[in-house]
């Protein structure tokens, strides 16, 4: 039987988490390091530092790495509760894309790469980035990958082009997609590989300008030119890229949901306040049907999204990898509370484009959630395929 009731344990847990964040990270979103191009390094270090003062950093990581050992409901819950400020979960390190590295780091590494490129993000001590897609080859189709890796039987060598690569700048961690090409020790075909961010072969071009500056130190354009690696930097098995892919995208989609849900809260606490405070025409804002529909509509909006949410997470606790439930919710998720943002824009009137509340910038980097982690086109696409079948 489905059960959502929330132990008490986990409320104290999730309302300590919403304090911290209300008290001491909310008044960063004013911080002028949080920049264009995301929060710099600098200013997430010194979140980092309260968040583990706190003793909330990275309560996502398994027991044995400090974590809270977290169930996929419990962590719902409590990502939902960071996410109120959309710098939340870069203070808590689980934002993307850590989060979900860490995450296949910690089902993948073996011992020693784990102390070497998990350990230290999960630490807070430094940064990592996944990076798959292209501008010629893979995005939502990863089958057109097209950085290309070879084997000598001691170095690999990967050169390719990469771009959208969140969090490029500083990050010492680097999971590498690339397509390995068959040799006399390999069975070659889309794999991974681990790489230190140092490295002068991996050439940091340039960072995109985007309309989202939610993400630590944005999105780099990323060539590999000749890099070098050592047999040890295969992560996992060669050829089995989109498998252990997989295995992070059904719970990464999902704490996407799970973080934005808390976003949208916000956005929508800020339109209530607004409506019952704000008049026009004789009566408050709110009094007038045309708002209180809008906030209906958003509170049937974040209902159902966290019901959504809170499926998918329970069949993963029970063992189930839940691929069509997680795509279901992350499509409907992602647009729904991108239609909570709007109205709430709206019912603030002209100050909802203006950075006089937090809900602008909710908006505009909340858009961006309905591309990646597959847009909503895409999971479309599978479930269709799923149902045809
Ligand atoms: C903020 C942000 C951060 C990102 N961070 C990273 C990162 O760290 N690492 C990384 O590797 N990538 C990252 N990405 C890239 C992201 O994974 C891709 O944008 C996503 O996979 C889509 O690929 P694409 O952009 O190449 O779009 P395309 O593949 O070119 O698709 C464009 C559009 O075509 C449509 N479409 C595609 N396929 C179908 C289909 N089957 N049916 C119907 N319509 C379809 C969709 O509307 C889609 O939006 C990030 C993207 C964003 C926006």
């Amino acid at each position: 039987m489905i059960d959502f009731s929330i132990p008490d344990e986990l409320i104290a847990k999730r309302d300590r988490i919403r304090a911290f964040v209300t008290d001491t990270i909310v008044p960063y979103e004013r911080d002028p390091r949080l920049t264009q191009h995301g929060p710099t390094d600098e200013l997430r270090q010194e979140m980092i530092g309260k968040a583990r003062a706190a003793g909330l950093l990275t309560i996502q990581a398994p027991t044995e790495y400090g974590g809270w050992g977290l169930s996929h409901l419990e962590q719902a819950v409590l990502f939902e509760a960071a996410g109120w400020s959309t710098l939340g979960p870069v203070a808590m390190n689980c934002a993307a894309p850590d989060e979900g590295n860490m995450f296949i780091l910690s089902k993948v590494c073996n011992p020693e790469q784990a102390d070497q490129f998990l350990r230290p993000v999960i630490e807070g001590h430094q940064r990592s980035v996944f990076a798959m897609t292209e501008p010629g080859g893979a995005g939502s189709d990863p089958g057109q990958l097209a950085t290309a890796a070879t084997f000598d039987g001691e170095t690999f060598t990967i050169n390719g082009l990469k771009w959208l690569i969140t969090g490029a700048r500083g990050a010492k961690t680097w999971i590498i997609m690339a397509n390995l090409e068959t040799n006399d020790h390999l069975q070659g075909g889309p794999t991974l590989f681990l790489a230190d961010g140092d490295s002068p072969r991996i050439v940091l071009e340039r960072i995109m300008n985007t309309m989202d500056r939610n993400y630590v130190e944005g999105h780099g354009v990323v060539r590999f030119d000749n890099l070098q690696l050592p047999k040890e930097a295969l992560l996992g098995e060669a050829g089995q890229a989109f498998r252990y892919a997989q295995q992070r995208l059904a719970p990464a989609r999902l704490t996407h949901c799970m973080r934005w849900l808390g976003a949208a809260e916000r956005a929508q606490s800020i339109a209530i306040e607004h409506a019952k405070t704000r008049t026009a025409f004789g009566k408050t804002l709110g009094e007038h049907e045309g708002v209180s529909f809008m906030l209906a509509d958003n509170e049937i909006a974040l209902h159902q999204s966290r019901l959504s949410i809170l499926h998918a997470c329970w069949l993963m606790d029970q063992g189930e990898k839940a691929r069509h439930e997680s795509s279901m919710a992350k499509a409907f998720v992602s647009e729904e509370l991108f239609k909570v943002a709007d109205r709430c824009v709206q019912i603030l009137g002209g100050i909802g484009i203006s950075d006089e509340t937090v809900v602008e910038m909710i908006f505009r980097d909340m858009r961006a959630f309905r591309l990646y982690d597959g847009p909503t086109e895409v999971h479309k696409y599978a479930i269709g395929r799923k149902v045809l079948r």
